[in-house]
C-alpha cells in the first residue's frame, strides 16, 4: 500500500496550526468551507502522526485498506475505531510515550470501563476547546464566570473522566464543588444559591452537573421555595443519567422545570453539554439548544449494519474524527446514537454542523411529560 511522504517541518507546522486554531478569537465564525478545507489539513496530518507512531492503528488501517489520498475531499474515510476497543485493549491504543501520561476512564455502569490515555498537549487542547465552547457557543466570557460544580473537587478526583472534566474547567474559574464522598452536599447548595438570589452580584454562576443531580436540587426547590436568578445563573447538565436511567426525563419538560424551580430568565439558561470519555472534545448548546460541532472536529452517523455514512439529518451511529489527541487515535465510532445536520446557520450567528444526541430518549416518550416528572 502506498503512503503519502509527510516532510517533517509539515507536522510542526500542523501541530502549531491546530494549537493556534484552538486558543483563537471567535473560531466558530469562521467561513464554514474554509475551516473545512483546514480540518482536512490538520485530520490527515493526525492520521498521518497516528499511523507512524501507532503499530495498532496502523496495522487496522493497513486491513481497512486505507490510504491518506483518500482523506482528500472526503473526511469520512478516517479509520474509525470502536469504542469498545479501549476497554479491551488501552495498551494498543496509545501512541505516544509519556511518564506524565493521565490514564482517565469511563465511569463503567455500563459494563466495562474504557482507559484513555491522555499526555499534556491532549489534555491542555481539550481545555482550550472548552474555553472556546464555553465563550462562543454558552456565550460566556471567562471573566464574568463562577462555576458551581455539581462534581468532587479537583484533589479528590481520581482519574473519571467526567468529574476530571468538571473539577479541571475550574483551574480557569473561581468554582466550588458540591459532592464529596459520592454525595451530593445539597443543602450547601441550595444555601449557596439562595445567597446568590439575595446579592444582586454582577458574575454569571454557571451551575454544572450530571441531570440526575441537577434534578435533585431541582426537587429540593420544588419541595421549599423557588429561586428567582433571572438571567445570573447559567444551567448545563452533562453526562447521561447513568444509574439513574429510571428517573429520566424528556429534554423539554426537564428544561422548563429547571427553569421554573430556579426562577431562569428562560428555558435557554438550560443548557446541554456532549462529551464522551474518548472524544478529547465538548460539544457544547447555544441558545437555541443546537449542539454546534466545532470547526475542529468531523462527526457524521454511520447506519448501524452497513457503518456507511448517513445523509444529512438521518439517525445512526455517532462517528467523529477529532484531530486533537497526540496520545491516542481521537477516531472514533460512539455507542451513542444521533444524527448530523450539515452545515446549518443557526440564529445564534455560527453556521456549523448540528449534532443531536439520542441518549436522552426514553420508552416514555410518547406519553405526556406529567407522566415523566
Ligand atoms: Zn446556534
Amino acid at each position: 500500500m502506498k503512503k503519502s511522504v509527510i516532510q517533517p517541518n509539515t507536522i510542526v507546522d500542523a501541530v502549531s496550526e491546530l494549537d493556534a486554531l484552538l486558543s483563537s478569537d471567535e473560531v466558530f465564525q469562521q467561513d464554514f468551507n474554509l475551516a473545512r478545507k483546514q480540518l482536512e489539513h490538520f485530520l490527515f496530518e493526525a492520521v498521518s502522526h497516528h499511523i507512524r507512531n501507532n503499530k495498532y492503528y496502523a496495522h487496522y488501517c493497513d486491513r481497512l485498506n486505507f490510504s491518506l489520498s483518500m482523506l482528500k475531499n472526503d473526511l469520512g474515510k478516517v479509520p474509525l475505531l470502536p469504542s469498545a476497543i479501549f476497554k479491551r485493549h488501552t495498551k494498543y491504543v496509545q501512541t505516544t510515550q509519556d511518564e506524565n501520561m493521565l490514564i482517565t476512564t469511563s465511569s463503567g455502569t455500563q459494563g466495562t470501563i474504557s482507559k484513555i490515555p491522555r499526555d499534556n498537549t491532549t489534555l491542555m487542547r481539550f481545555f482550550a476547546s472548552v474555553s472556546a465552547g464555553v465563550q462562543e457557543v454558552l456565550g460566556i466570557e471567562q471573566s464574568e464566570l463562577h462555576l458551581y460544580s455539581l462534581s468532587p473537587s479537583f484533589e479528590e478526583v481520581k482519574h473519571l473522566w467526567i468529574s476530571y472534566v468538571l473539577s479541571g474547567v475550574s483551574v480557569y474559574f473561581p468554582s466550588r464543588f458540591y459532592v464529596s464522598n459520592n454525595v451530593l452536599e445539597l443543602v450547601k447548595l441550595i444555601d449557596d444559591l439562595r445567597q446568590i438570589d439575595e446579592n444582586k452580584q454582577d458574575l454569571t454562576t454557571v451551575l454544572v452537573g450530571p441531570p440526575a443531580l441537577i434534578l435533585d436540587a431541582t426537587r429540593e426547590l420544588e419541595r421549599t421555595e423557588g429561586l428567582h436568578l433571572g438571567d445570573k445563573c447559567i444551567i448545563v447538565t452533562m453526562g447521561g443519567w447513568k444509574s439513574r436511567q429510571g428517573e429520566l426525563v424528556a429534554r423539554d419538560c426537564f428544561d422548563e422545570r429547571i427553569a421554573r424551580a430556579f426562577g431562569l430568565a428562560g428555558e435557554q439558561y438550560v443548557r446541554d453539554v456532549y462529551n464522551m470519555v474518548e472524544l478529547n472534545t465538548v460539544i457544547f448548546e447555544c441558545s437555541e439548544h443546537r449542539k454546534h460541532c466545532p470547526p475542529w472536529l468531523f462527526v457524521r452517523t454511520r447506519h448501524p449494519r452497513t457503518l456507511e455514512i448517513q445523509p444529512s439529518g438521518e439517525n445512526g451511529i455517532l462517528g467523529f474524527a477529532d484531530p486533537t489527541p497526540r496520545s491516542y487515535p481521537g477516531f472514533i465510532l460512539s455507542d451513542d446514537f444521533g444524527a448530523v445536520y450539515e452545515q446549518v446557520t443557526c440564529p445564534c450567528g455560527i453556521t456549523s454542523d448540528i449534532i443531536e444526541i439520542d441518549r436522552r430518549v426514553n420508552k416514555l416518550e410518547n406519553r405526556g411529560c406529567a407522566l415523566k416528572i
